[in-house]
């Protein structure tokens, strides 16, 4: 136990409501395999307006309580927010309960950082409901230890890059001002992240990012004019699409509509094209949802 982290005390019956927005990966490039297995990435996530919403309420005693209507999201110890809960407990030496209620938006594994952003919202949430008093620093290590997704959630930022495993989150401030809209399609399939990434490196590292990272920091280092269709890009998408070749179907079917910046986000299915406005997402939904085909669609931006 760190010295420095405060002791809990648990007095007040009170519930909190926090929103966890997804994610979708402008660029993503997995640069290469570490000896713990995991990969060294270099990632632009946004942050998106899509949200699941997280009710955290106080109980007696040190229960950990997970309440979820989606089938697919576990309720036992394996869910990220028990997994948060958990560890903010042992942490800060508390013994106060929660019960979890995890209102599903954001659809399941997708590539769309919603386990991972339950668990960073539970981390801010129990950190008020429990006065843990930590400061940003400490929960973003504590987010670490959950998920490579988790840290940036903490941020609460609409834009930022991530390095490492992608738990070290580093801020972009020359994307303050950029603001995007996205059509986002998600086909009903459930996308094992670990297998996309053993797929990865049984075909060798099908895409190599090569000169994409180049290009990355070539983007960032402007100012102002910044240009995300030099660089969008997604090492996983071509194994992804080898799996799963309906992914290839949405991209397909955006570019059929005349959209030229469309990706894959993380280990997919979830694809997104960027568009000029919210209108022109809306509109672009309404025509996509007539073909009837079994996909989620969403029209949605920065955040
Ligand atoms: P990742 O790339 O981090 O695997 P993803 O966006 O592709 O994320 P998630 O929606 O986070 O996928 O779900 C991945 C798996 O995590 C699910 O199959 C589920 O079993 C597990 N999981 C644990 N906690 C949660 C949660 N709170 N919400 C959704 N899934 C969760």
């Amino acid at each position: 136990m760190n010295k420095s982290l405060p002791q809990v005390s648990c007095r007040l019956k009170k519930t909190i409501l926090v929103k966890a927005y997804a994610k979708v990966n402008l660029f993503l490039a997995v640069l290469n395999k570490r000896k713990d297995n995991f990969h060294n990435l270099n990632t632009i996530f946004s942050r998106i307006d899509l949200a699941d919403r997280i009710t955290l309420k106080l109980i007696p005693d040190n229960e950990i309580k997970v309440i979820c209507a989606h089938q697919s999201v576990p309720k036992d110890d394996s869910n990220l927010c028990f997994k948060a809960a958990k560890l903010l407990q042992q942490k800060c030496k508390c013994n106060c309960g929660v019960e979890i209620k995890i209102d599903k938006q954001i659809p399941v594994g997708a590539g769309l950082g919603g386990g991972s952003s339950d668990a960073a919202a539970t981390l801010i949430g129990l950190n008020k409901l429990w006065k843990c008093n930590l400061s940003q620093k400490q929960l973003v290590n504590f987010a670490g230890k959950i998920g490579s997704d988790v840290a940036f959630f903490i941020y609460g930022l609409p834009f930022a890059q991530g390095l490492s495993r992608g738990e070290k989150v580093r801020k972009l401030p020359q994307l303050d001002k950029l603001r995007l809209c996205y059509i986002l399609v998600v086909p009903k399939m459930h996308v094992s992240t670990p297998l996309i990434y053993r797929k990865f490196d049984e075909f060798l590292g099908l895409t190599k990012p090569g000169d994409n990272v180049k290009i990355l920091n070539l983007a960032l280092r402007k100012e102002s004019n910044f240009d995300i269709k030099s660089f969008l890009f997604n090492s996983l998408e071509e194994v992804t699409t080898r799996i799963y070749p309906e992914v290839k179907l949405v991209k397909e079917k955006l570019a059929d509509f005349g959209l030229k910046l469309i990706l894959m986000s993380g280990s997919g299915p979830a694809v997104f094209g960027v568009v000029s406005s919210r209108k022109e997402a809306v509109a672009l939904g309404k025509k996509l949802k007539k073909q009837k085909m079994p996909w989620q669609i969403f029209a949605t931006r920065t955040i």
